[in-house]
């Protein structure tokens, strides 16, 4: 099996889950049922740098929240996939749509949800507290958890195996990033 380099070498897409990946899972119900969630800064930094890097990006979550929709929409998320409790699926249609092949795409997520998606690509990314069967079936362990900075640090991983890390640098530098979170 090639090891998680070699694997990112090969990525033309980031794809990531939510709950407990880009946020640490934590939910707040208000009374009126709806649900308000706290994500990381930095990932939005990691974002820009897939894009500038010239890699596409995708989310697919199980649940549906307006505020996700407005927050992919200003991060440029080129596919968002949100009430998708079968994610495989969803995966090989996007694929499809971008022409790219199953080993072109990365995922990272946390649960075992995520188990026949992960199985499917050519890299797969586990934050550090995910589910034990999940790091199992992953080339790349986060050591910051789900929320904490975990995907940011895969994109980075991803960066850097392709000798890219250079390049967006310079181009951040040249970008007012303030408005970037
Ligand atoms: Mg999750």
């Amino acid at each position: 099996m090639l090891d998680g380099k070699a694997r990112a070498l090969r990525i033309k897409m980031i794809i990531m889950d939510v709950d407990g990946t880009l946020t640490d899972g934590a939910l707040f119900v208000l009374p009126d049922g709806e649900e308000v969630k706290s994500y990381n800064v930095r990932y939005g930094l990691g974002i820009l740098l897939a894009h500038l890097a010239g890699f596409k990006t995708a989310i697919i979550t199980g649940k549906t929240s307006r505020a996700l929709e407005k927050r992919a929409e200003k991060l440029r998320i080129d596919e968002l996939h949100q009430g998708i409790l079968d994610k495989k699926p969803v995966l090989e249609a996007i694929l499809a749509k971008h022409g790219l092949k199953n080993e072109e795409a990365a995922y990272i997520g946390d649960d075992l949800g995520d188990l026949a998606v992960i199985k499917a690509v050519g890299l797969a990314g586990a934050v550090a507290d995910a589910h034990p069967e999940v790091k199992k079936n992953c080339h790349f362990i986060s050591q910051q958890s789900g929320g904490r900075g975990a995907v940011r640090e895969f994109i980075e991983f991803i960066l850097d195996a392709q000798g890219k890390w250079g390049e967006v640098e310079e181009k951040v530098k040249s970008l007012s990033v303030r408005n970037i979170g």
